[in-house]
């Protein structure tokens, strides 16, 4: 029988953990055909949610969890998850169940009838999300799907049904300034897009300050996109074209109708528009060094502290004491 893994990131989510594995056993009865575990992984939660999984657990032995050393971000939880689900197919979802359930036993059909290799999810509407936010989203994917060759849709979730060689194909990019939306779509393969009306949070609050999220959409720009960098090149090429041209003239001006001195104020602005410019560009090179440095040190992308996982072989597998590293 094929075997589904369901993969949760969860970060402070003690509230959430049980109602979430509630409503997805009620799906779950809707797929007889198809043997499902969980792996819930504790992005270094500083509440009850571990002791919560653990309690599961010993309900349900089909409940398996990793837990981190520190908070490492839900890029890191989903790519823990993924290197240890053991399904023919895997599903991220939230913990807070805004990625409805209910579209499980489609997701199945999808994959399996319609032959598409992910099923992947977006949400058509941001009800319940301060009107600045869902701006800012929007422009966002606006910018990035100009500036950079993989195609992001806008409202897109991480909610997303994986065959096998689609998830290894996510985990062959080792990059450790992870931005799966990119990722996702830079894999290619066949992906069916399902949406869905935006769902609140069932308890708890969400984890994404904004300046997390502008942090976040900087990640993914750097990440998939060298236009800026362009932009920099072309800007500074451009000032420099401008300047010669000014040169020319003055000394033309100065030749013809003598006098000197005039104009400075004019200078000064020049002077100080093009400080900005290059103040911009190395920033923007900086961005680019900066996560060069974070990915030439090879550090692990996360490290954890507790699991209790399948391994290759089925077999339960679990140890707390030692610490394992994932490079
Ligand atoms: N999450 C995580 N690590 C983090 C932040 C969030 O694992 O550092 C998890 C969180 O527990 C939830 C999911 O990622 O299951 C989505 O987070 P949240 O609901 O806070 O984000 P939102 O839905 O508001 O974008
Ligand atoms: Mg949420």
């Amino acid at each position: 029988m094929d075997q589904l893994s369901i993969i949760v990131p969860c970060y402070n989510e003690e509230q959430t953990v049980e109602l979430f594995y509630t409503e997805v056993e009620k799906m779950v009865q809707y797929m007889p055909d198809i043997q499902t575990d969980y792996l819930f992984v504790d992005d270094g939660s500083t509440d009850r949610t571990l002791e919560k999984v653990k309690e599961l657990h010993v309900r349900d032995k089909r409940v398996k969890y990793i837990s981190f050393s520190r908070n490492f971000g839900k890029e890191a939880a989903m790519y823990a998850g993924l290197e240890h689900a053991s399904g023919d197919y895997v599903v991220i979802m939230d913990a807070d169940l805004q990625d409805p359930p209910s579209l499980l036993p489609e997701m199945l059909r999808i994959v399996r009838e319609e032959h598409f290799d992910s099923v992947a999810t977006r949400r058509v509407t941001r009800k319940g999300e301060p009107p600045i936010r869902s701006f800012c989203a929007r422009q966002f994917y606006h910018i990035m799907n100009k500036i950079s060759d993989v195609e992001l849709m806008d409202g897109a979730r991480d909610y997303r049904f994986m065959k096998r060689k689609y998830v290894n194909a996510v985990l062959s990019l080792k990059e450790s300034n992870r931005f799966s939306k990119g990722i996702f779509g830079w894999v290619g393969f066949k992906t069916k897009w399902l949406e869905f009306e935006n769902q609140e949070r069932a308890a708890g609050e969400t984890k994404w300050s904004f300046w997390k999220l502008v942090q976040y959409s900087l990640q993914g720009i750097v990440s998939f996109s060298e236009t800026p960098l362009y932009i920099a090149s072309i800007l500074g090429g451009g000032m420099c074209g401008v300047a010669l041209l000014a040169i020319i003239f003055i000394i033309v001006r100065q030749l013809l109708f003598g006098g000197s001195a005039f104009g400075w104020p004019s200078m000064a602005c020049i002077v100080i528009l093009i400080g900005g410019i290059q103040l911009l560009s190395v920033g923007i090179l900086g961005l680019y060094f900066s996560k060069m440095y974070l990915e030439i040190k090879h550090r692990p992308i996360y490290i954890e502290k507790e699991i209790c996982v399948d391994d290759m072989y089925g077999n339960e597998n679990e140890k707390s004491t030692n610490i394992n590293v994932n490079l």
